[in-house]
């Protein structure tokens, strides 16, 4: 099981206190960046091109907890920048597993056998390793020789002392799903309770603007991945959410779903765009214009997106919308393997490296992907 019961439980029994109270925008886990500074500088990445002035700044242990409150949701991812870096991440992860949050502190781990002593182990606290691939790919994706061997490690000790340790993973073009496989493998191996996967998403900040996938190639690349599964392998996230990325299902986008406050506030709409931002969560549902975000919205900068925080949220809704809903994410959860001949011959096709590739928000020769 990927998740512990009483964290499962949690999540449950919030989603259906909001169905039965009729709201229809409710934060499933709130995204909390402390910090945009990072101990890294991944092409893909859209966080650290801020200027110095910006990067210099932390939101506070305090500023952390109102947000907390305010928001309700009971996850809390952390990501940023790299929060290890953050001065005072202890005191804030302390706050938030006394309120009982069920936190996600994603960390590249570069920083984490140095601050491990920071941290105790509990049920509450999960790292959240980013790690792209195998050794190679990971090094190359982060542009850093050696990240995957200090991770690795660094998720070693994690382990042995006791803490909940699952893998987070961004794809993008050119990633060969036979690797990708056997990264799933390593992994499991290794120990980690679960793994995280998403496409990964074109930021006009990135210096990279031609790795990111369009929604075809996405789906065609997570089929050849998730198909035919090996029964070992577990996953921290919804099922349903898989077979969206693998073409199964579709969902709107639910960007209220995975909420972003950071040193500028409360991120409208998603933790992807920048349109603006509200002093108050309750001012972010109010004032956002949600019906200009999504895929079916024709917003071109939403045209290829199928990220995790905004796609994650409608899965884990339409689990708890209808009966066949629970159904299908018992059967995913526990039954299917996902096989798919088709899948399998499609692991064996030679992987082309480079596309000059979809840049959201391109043109329309670029959105002609959108549409297959
Ligand atoms: S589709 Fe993607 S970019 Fe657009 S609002 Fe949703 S999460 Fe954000």
């Amino acid at each position: 099981m990927p998740v512990p019961v009483s964290q499962m439980w949690t999540v449950s029994t919030y989603v259906l206190r909001q169905k039965l109270a009729g709201r229809k925008q409710y934060p499933l886990v709130l995204m909390l960046e402390p910090l945009f500074r990072c101990n890294l500088a991944c092409a893909g990445c859209g966080k650290i091109q801020y200027p110095a002035h910006i990067l210099k700044k932390d939101l506070s242990p305090e500023e952390c907890f109102r947000a907390v409150d305010e928001c309700g949701a009971p996850m809390v991812s952390i990501p940023g920048g790299e929060p290890l870096m953050h001065p005072q991440i202890g005191e804030i992860v302390e706050g938030l597993v006394a309120r009982k949050k069920y936190i996600y502190l994603c960390t590249n781990a570069l920083l984490l056998k140095e601050k491990i002593g920071l941290f105790k182990p509990s049920k509450y606290l999960t790292f959240s390793v980013h790690l792209d691939g195998q050794r190679e790919e990971h090094d190359l994706a982060v542009c850093r020789e050696g990240g995957y061997d200090i991770a690795v490690d660094a998720v070693r000790e994690a382990l042995r002392r006791g803490f909940r340790v699952t893998t987070n993973t961004t794809l993008f073009d050119g990633a060969n799903p036979k690797s990708v496989r056997a990264f799933f493998d390593e992994m499991m191996e290794l120990g980690v309770e679960g793994m995280m996967l998403s496409p990964g998403y074109s930021y006009d900040k990135a210096p990279d603007q031609k790795h990111f996938l369009g929604r075809a190639r996405t789906r065609r690349m997570f089929r050849a991945i998730l198909s035919n599964r090996k029964k070992e392998w577990q996953f921290n996230l919804s099922p349903l959410f898989l077979e969206f990325l693998m073409g199964k299902k579709t969902y709107p986008c639910t960007p209220w779903g995975m909420p972003t406050y950071n040193v500028f506030g409360w991120q409208k709409p998603c933790y992807l765009l920048q349109d603006g931002y509200a002093e108050t969560f309750a001012e972010l549902l109010a004032t956002t214009e949600w019906s200009k975000y999504g895929t079916e919205s024709g917003n071109p900068a939403c045209a290829n997106c199928m990220v995790h925080s905004g796609y994650e949220a409608s899965a884990v809704h339409a689990t708890f919308n209808s009966l066949g809903g629970f159904l299908a994410t018992v059967k995913g959860t526990l039954l299917s393997r996902y096989r798919d001949d088709e899948a399998l011959r499609m692991l064996e096709e030679p992987v082309v490296a480079v596309h000059p590739l979809v840049q959201i928000a391109a043109t329309s020769e670029t959105l002609q992907e959108t549409r297959v």
